[in-house]
């Protein structure tokens, strides 16, 4: 391509958004909200900041303040921050830094911030008025998660009584009306896009297998296409991995003839060493071929893509109605996503999308527009949040498309018989508590118990491992090796028990990435839960809750766990699987937890993953007793929400 040797300098003068800098920079002069909308690549996430910058906006009244970007999820925020400070020539954490959740890369030098939007969320807790910024940029809006819908709302109350304050609002998509509506009918650029045609290439019929289509379709282009690279949309990173090895299987048998075929995975977990290798140019007589996330979709440019796959799928966390919860679902993806996904093909040159559906799926089966996520996910923690704010009124919080009355009356009622929430729907000192934690009730609840039932030490690990994806992996030609060596961390009473073997046993072989190979562990699995252990630790020390270590004493753990997880609880059925005690709807024990095939009577379970049955994942056995004991409110028959709801609007 052309993009080689070009000066960093050259590159960002390169950018569609280089010819707005002066209208930008005077909007922003002019008015409190600007609403920005511009094509995925154009430059809006890394140069509107360095504009704010270089015009003066990190000292107001010769105070130093921090120019904030927020995005939607933490491996944009992290690569984005390191390609910023490239292009300002500073190390990441000193002029440019970022703040996502567990890893802080900040200083008092820092000028420009980048930041998922649930950390700017949780500041607002501590500094309503965002006093420490001169200006937030909320990027990514058209993604319209849950934190981000809720600053809009903070934010523009923020913006009331710090007239200093500016807020920018970005999307990509065009959307800025009802943006700029919401903002007080605010002033909207339009950066001018500079794309390609992309050719629209369909499937003729349904695909039964869309990981085998896609890597035909991969193989394909790589052996008939001429030059350039291919980004592959998949909905996990177990998928990626998967896809990644199976491919690089098959291109083995491909002869020498063939260009090389560089195979890259993206996906959040992913360590930023790894990812920034996908920016790199491809070295000549080679092709590249990107396994990711919806991050490719639009937070993160890759360029010198050519060809996009796109088998229009993607995972959410969805509010099942039905089941009562949050589960893990892969749902196929809105027609705007789609076109986001084939726009990736034509930024460098005229390129091709590959969808596999069919054109009338497209057409008559995908929703025009994606769903904002509070709309379909639960509320608990958002809800608690907003509590500790001190913001009651949760029917008459601005929000821009407000959670229907359903959802926000079953957030207040998880969050009551979780014990956050008294009678009069208030914050209890547990609810206070519960609200430092950056992360869902039920686990905050499972972290303050554990330190009163004397297993936190325990807890925190067992924690710190649910927050990594997976932990245990399969090479394909080493299955039984594998399954060998799993089968000795595997505890007779869960899955909770058996992450806490897996962790205790890494840190009596120092840590060792080769125990873990020898294992067949995820080594950087295990160091990220190390790093997140630790940042767990800062919080629990901070909020003095003692870190007590149990011994051998195990129910404990179990009982903790059960303290935050009561709702997950479920009973064998003697017909078929297992019955949830919340909604009493059937749900199967998954074939990786170690209590697979045992007739366990009382369990609970970390989630619900929906495949082709619900399947509980994570599993761990308890005592019934314990339910009642820890949860009084929600197994009593009689409804808390509405009991607790009514008495307020009786007052
Ligand atoms: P937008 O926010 O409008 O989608 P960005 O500011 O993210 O655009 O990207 C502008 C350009 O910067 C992209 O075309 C890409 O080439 C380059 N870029 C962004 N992040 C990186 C990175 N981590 N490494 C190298 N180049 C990058
Ligand atoms: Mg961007």
């Amino acid at each position: 391509g052309k993009r080689t040797n070009l000066s960093i300098q050259e590159q960002r003068e390169s950018l569609p958004v280089f010819d707005m800098k002066n209208d930008i920079v005077n909007a922003v002069n002019e008015n409190q909200f600007v609403v920005i909308v511009g094509e995925t690549g154009s430059g809006k996430t890394t140069q509107i900041v360095q504009y704010l910058s270089e015009s003066g906006y990190n000292e107001i009244k010769n105070e130093h303040k921090i120019i904030g970007c927020t995005q939607p999820r933490r491996v944009a925020a992290i690569s984005v921050a390191s390609r910023v400070s490239e292009e300002v020539g500073s190390r990441v954490g000193d002029r440019v830094g970022y703040t996502v959740r567990f890893d802080d890369k900040t200083s008092p030098n820092t000028d420009i911030k980048y930041m998922t939007d649930g950390i700017l969320e949780k500041e607002a807790l501590y500094d309503a008025i965002m006093s420490r910024y001169s200006v937030i940029m909320l990027d990514e809006a058209h993604e319209r998660t849950i934190a981000t819908d809720v600053l809009f709302a903070l934010l523009k109350k923020a913006a009331k009584s710090n007239p200093d304050l500016k807020v920018i609002v970005t999307s990509a998509t065009l959307d800025a009306e009802k943006f700029s509506n919401f903002f007080n009918n605010c002033p909207i650029l339009k950066v001018p896009g500079r794309t390609y045609p992309v050719e629209i290439l369909y499937s003729k019929k349904p695909e039964l297998d869309y990981l085998a289509a896609a890597l035909d379709t991969v193989i394909q282009i790589h052996v008939s296409e001429p030059r350039g690279d291919i980004l592959v949309f998949l909905t996990g990173q177990e998928e990626i991995d998967n896809s990644c090895e199976i491919l690089a299987e098959r291109v083995k048998h491909l002869g020498d003839t063939i260009d090389e075929l560089i195979i890259l995975p993206v996906y959040s977990s992913l360590p930023s060493e790894i990812q920034s290798r996908i920016f790199e140019p491809t070295p000549p007589n080679s092709r590249k071929v990107i396994f990711a996330t919806n991050i490719a979709e639009t937070s993160i440019t890759i360029d010198g893509i050519y060809y996009v796959v796109d088998p229009g799928f993607v995972k959410i966390n969805a509010y099942d109605s039905k089941l009562g919860m949050d589960t893990l679902i892969v749902s196929p993806i809105s027609q705007s996503q789609a076109n986001q996904r084939s726009g990736r093909a034509g930024r460098t040159g005229p390129g091709k999308c590959y969808r596999l559906y069919t054109e009338s799926a497209f057409n008559n089966e995908m929703l025009p527009n994606t769903v904002p996520e509070i709309q379909r996910q639960n509320l608990s923690h958002t809800i608690l949040m907003l509590k500790a704010m001190g913001i009651n009124d949760l029917m008459g919080f601005d929000f821009m498309d407000p959670p229907s009355t359903d959802t926000m009356v079953k957030a207040l009622q998880d969050l009551y018989t979780l014990s956050a929430l008294d009678d009069e729907g208030y914050l209890t000192d547990l609810g206070k508590k519960m609200a430092d934690f950056p992360m869902e009730p039920a686990l905050a609840k499972t972290l303050i118990m554990s330190s009163e039932f004397g297993c936190s030490d325990e807890i925190l690990t067992i924690v710190a491992m649910l927050s990594v994806q997976t932990v245990f992996y399969r090479p394909r030609e080493k299955q039984k090796e594998a399954d060998q060596k799993r089968s000795l961390f595997l505890h007779s009473q869960g899955d909770h028990l058996t992450l806490l073997n897996v962790y205790k046993s890494w840190a009596l072989n120092g840590y060792s990435s080769k125990w873990c190979k020898e294992n067949y562990i995820h080594d950087r699995s295990l160091k990220r839960a190390l790093e997140v252990r630790k940042q767990l630790v800062t919080i629990m020390s901070k909020y003095r809750h003692p870190i007590v270590s149990c011994g051998v004493s195990l129910d404990k753990v179990r009982r903790a766990l059960c303290a935050g997880f009561f709702k997950h609880s479920s009973k064998r059925d003697p017909q078929e699987g297992y019955k949830t005690l919340a909604e009493q709807t059937t749900v199967y024990m998954h074939p990786s937890s170690s209590l697979y095939g045992k007739s366990i009577e009382f369990v609970i379970y970390h989630t619900l993953l929906l495949t082709t049955k619900e399947y509980m994942h994570c599993v761990t056995t308890i005592d019934s007793k314990w339910l009642l004991e820890l949860a009084p409110t929600f197994f009593r028959k009689t409804d808390p929400s509405k009991s607790s709801e009514k008495r307020k609007n009786q007052k």
